[in-house]
Parts: C-alpha cells; sequence; structure tokens
C-alpha cells in the first residue's frame, strides 16, 4: 500500500503494508526464513536472501520509511552506521573529497579521520553555519557534503536551505543525518536533499531494544547504495526488522510528547538557579530553524554552575532519568558526553567544539513531564 496519506501519523500505520493481510494476521509476521525458494530470477540481487535485503520484512520496512521521509526508495542497514559507512562509500571513491559537519556523531567522525585517509579518500570540515566560509573549500574532486539536521551534543542547527542550495551550484550529493529531528520535525527531503540517513536504534524504533540503520533518497542511489551494502554485508535481521516496523508505528505519538517535554524541561532548567546554559533549538523561538522544524524533540543539553564537579555529584542523585550512552527510546537517559559519544575526541577538539567537562545530555523518554522534572528538582538541591 503506497498510497499517499495527508498525516504522517496514518503513514506510520498504514504506508509499505502489505494489501493481502496474511493468514488475516493485522501485525506483519516475522519471515525468520535465510533463504526462499528460487523462482527462474536472473538477477543476483533478485534472489531472496537476507544479505540482499529483500526478504518480506525489508520490504515493508522499505515502502514505510520511504513514506515516512517523503522518498522514492529506502533501504534499512545493521546499524546507523552501516547506512552512513556503506553510502559515503557508495558516493565516494579513492581520490574524492568530502565536505562534512565540524561537529558530527562520534562514529561517522571516526570514520573520515580514521578510515578515509587509507582508503584515499579526502574530507574538510565546515562550520555548518557560516555559509561564507564554505566556497574556499570546494575543489574539483569534491563529490558530497555530510551535515546533521540537529547536531550532538550542543544541539546545534546549520544553515540547512544554505547546504542545499550550496550542494546544487556545486553539482554535489547533499547527505544529512536526521537522527536527531527525526521526520515528524524536519523532511529533509521536500526541502531539497538528496539523501537521508538515520540511525534507527534512536528514535524511530524508540525503545532501545535494537541497533539498525536506514538510508532514503532516489532510487537509482538507493540501487546503488544496495549493491555496496551486498558487498558490505551490514543487513538487517528479520526480527530486528519486525521490532523496528512495530517502533515505527508509535513515532508521530512518542515524537511530539518528547517536543512538549523537550522544552518544558528545557525551559524549567534555564530558570534554574543552579543551571549555567541549556542548550536546545526550542528555546530561541527566534531562531531560523523555526521556520524548518515542527519541534525539537527530546534531546537537550546543560552546564551546571559548579562544572565537572557539579555534574558528578548531579548524575547518581537523579532516580527516574539513568546514566547511560545512546538516546531516542522511552526511557529518560543522561549522559557526560566526554564520558561516552566525545571520549574519542582529544581534549583540544572537544575545546574547539565548545564541549565541556560539565556537560550533561539528556535524553527526555515519554515518562509524565512533571515527574521528570520533579526528579531533576530534588537532584540539583
Ligand atoms: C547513534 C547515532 C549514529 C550511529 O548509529 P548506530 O545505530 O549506533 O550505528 C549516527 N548518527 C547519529 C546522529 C547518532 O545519534
Amino acid at each position: 500500500m503506497s498510497r499517499e496519506f495527508r498525516e504522517l501519523d496514518t503513514t506510520l500505520i498504514h504506508s509499505g503494508e502489505v494489501e493481502e493481510k496474511i493468514e488475516g494476521a493485522i501485525s506483519m509476521p516475522i519471515f525468520q526464513s535465510s533463504t526462499f525458494l528460487y523462482s527462474g530470477q536472473s538477477r543476483y540481487e533478485d534472489l531472496k536472501y537476507i544479505r540482499l535485503n529483500n526478504t518480506p520484512n525489508h520490504v515493508v520496512l522499505h515502502k514505510k520509511l520511504a513514506a515516512l521521509e517523503g522518498g522514492e526508495s529506502a533501504l534499512v542497514t545493521s546499524s546507523g552506521m552501516a547506512a552512513i559507512a556503506t553510502t559515503l562509500l557508495t558516493v565516494l571513491s579513492s581520490g574524492d573529497h568530502l565536505l562534512a559537519q565540524d561537529c558530527l556523531y562520534g562514529g561517522t567522525h571516526d570514520l573520515l579521520t580514521r578510515d578515509f585517509g587509507p582508503l584515499g579518500i579526502e574530507y574538510d570540515f565546515i562550520d555548518a553555519k557560516d555559509p561564507e566560509s564554505w566556497g574556499s573549500k570546494v575543489r574539483p574532486t569534491t563529490r558530497a557534503v555530510m551535515i546533521e539536521s540537529i547536531s550532538n551534543p550542543l544541539m546545534r542547527t546549520g544553515d540547512l536551505p544554505a547546504v542545499v542550495e550550496f550542494a546544487r551550484k556545486h553539482e554535489l550529493v547533499s547527505l544529512i543525518d536526521n537522527t536527531f529531528a527525526t521526520p515528524v520535525n524536519f523532511r529533509p527531503l521536500s526541502h531539497g536533499f538528496d539523501l537521508v540517513l538515520h540511525s534507527c536504534t534512536k528514535y524511530l524504533n524508540g525503545h532501545s531494544d535494537i541497533v539498525a540503520g536506514a538510508v532514503i533518497g532516489q532510487k537509482a542511489m538507493i540501487r546503488k547504495i544496495n549493491k555496496k551494502l551486498l558487498h558490505l554485508g551490514g543487513s538487517l535481521d528479520p526480527h530486528a526488522c519486525f521490532l523496528l516496523h512495530r517502533g515505527l508505528k508509535t513515532l508521530a505519538l512518542r515524537v511530539r510528547h518528547q517536543n512538549q517535554s523537550g522544552l518544558a524541561i528545557a525551559r524549567f532548567l534555564a530558570d534554574h538557579e543552579a543551571v549555567e546554559k541549556v542548550n536546545y533549538g526550542g528555546l530561541d523561538e527566534a531562531a531560523a530553524t523555526a521556520k524548518l522544524f515542527a519541534g525539537y524533540g527530546g534531546m537537550l543539553s546543560f552546564e551546571l554552575k559548579g562544572g565537572a564537579d557539579a555534574a558528578r555529584r548531579f548524575l547518581p542523585r537523579l532516580r527516574l532519568a539513568r546514566e547511560a550512552p545512546s538516546l531516542g527510546g522511552v526511557e529518560t537517559l543522561v549522559t557526560r558526553p566526554v564520558t561516552t559519544s566525545h571520549s574519542g575526541l582529544s581534549i583540544e577538539d572537544r575545546q574547539q567544539l565548545g564541549i565541556s567537562d560539565g556537560l550533561i545530555r539528556m535524553s527526555v523518554g515519554v515518562e509524565g513531564v512533571r515527574d521528570l522534572i520533579d526528579d531533576l528538582e530534588q537532584a540539583l538541591l
């Protein structure tokens, strides 16, 4: 069923689903079979096999994810990093050059800085908020530009329309990691981006129980990425496909709740005397992103007066919010990026990016916001 619906909520439930319910089952069953009967296929990628990403559980998800982001085609992968690495290695070859946002997710940052060199792929970092500074970094070999819709852990958003315009002008493939914003709050393809990437581990699945990724875009490009994925092997298992499919159905409900709770918590923290600084896009109503985003989700970060020592004392006092890496689930999690997501960066790099030792990142879950605020209040005393 690839009909267009007026609202994302309906798309999440009904897009991509099989027309004839299998044995009458309302939920899509799990096809836990690595291989399927040969039925005369002549091309390798048409054989039905889990690694070829074409079993019934993959197909339903691909259609649903494509509808969700408003793309022609989608591909699920065994992790967010599998989606990012496979996509970048499809778009870029030895001798090519990439422009990448300077504060990318730690895994993506490390892929560029540690693995691209030996492969002969070059890159330069750009400040995504400063379009004037990009032009001088373009080379004849530049093929692509990669950014994130909301960056981790400072929740910054670059000049997104300028990235699209710049990519068109220089004939670059524009890639955006939309993990933090989710298509509920921002749909990059409708603003002209070429490829959208997700760590489905986070909001799309939403229950902190699987690792998965996805890439969405035009059919020809997704086909190329799929061909690369067949060789690199980062395919998603049908059982994980099933869980992601199930998690997706409540995406809009969860994210809208998280938009409200995230904003309420950001405001509470910004007004609290023990808090030095809060990073949350929704606090700046005049921001350029206000015209682009429907909300800012459940991700925020903040610094306490008293820095790292105060943060170390504060975290164990929390009772509802638990200290753990990762994000986007139904349970509220807190972490100090210097000890988890950004521990791989040098002290100089962290300072340059503005990530202090005392910074606390919070992934707001779907608990009642008054309970979460009570928890913060008792821990801040
Ligand atoms: C977690 C994350 C990734 C990596 O995803 P995995 O599923 O852990 O491989 C990529 N980008 C962003 C923005 C993330 O938060």
